[in-house]
Formats: structure tokens, sequence, C-alpha cells
């Protein structure tokens, strides 16, 4: 079966990225098939750079960044230092 290499251009770190599938599962994803049934064999990683274009390693520094964010919420005391921070010094901390 014949393969394409589709190249991509991640819009975080704007290196080149690239994921090699069959010409046949490409083009059924194009034409609407969901990424997960076109194609069973890439790795969710994979699957994501080919809907977001978003490279590996930048997948992997938002994913983080989440999981940072999310013990955050709910703490107001961190949203008050920074409004404090920038009322008295004008600079994010
Ligand atoms: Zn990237």
């Amino acid at each position: 079966m014949n393969k394409i290499t589709i190249m991509m251009n991640c819009s975080f770190c704007n290196k080149d990225h690239s994921v090699t599938v069959f010409v046949k599962d490409y083009t059924a994803w194009i034409k609407g098939t969901r990424a997960q049934d076109a194609f069973p064999y890439l790795s969710a990683t994979k699957r994501e750079q080919m809907i977001s274009g978003i490279c590996p390693k930048c997948q992997n520094d938002i994913f983080g960044e989440e999981e940072d964010a999310d013990e955050y919420t709910g703490e107001a005391d961190y949203d008050e230092a920074i409004a404090e921070s920038l009322a008295s010094t004008g600079q994010w901390w």
C-alpha cells in the first residue's frame, strides 16, 4: 500500500514535523472519517499532530501546563499576588 508523509509546521514552536500514513487512510480522513477511525495504528500523539498540527514536544508542554493550571484553580491568592505585583512594580512578578 502506498504511504504518504504529511509535512506540517508547529504553530507553537514553528518547527517542521511529519506523520506518515497510508494514502487511502489520509483520503478517508480528508473526506470526513474521524482520525481515530482512519488511523487506528497511529498513537494519540501522532493523531493530534494530524488534527491540530502541534508537534509532539509542544503537545507534551501544553498538557503539562494544563495539569499545572488545574492545581491553581480556585486559589484566589495566586491572582491577587499577581495583581499586587503588577500594581506595585508594573511588571509581571
Ligand atoms: Zn512545536
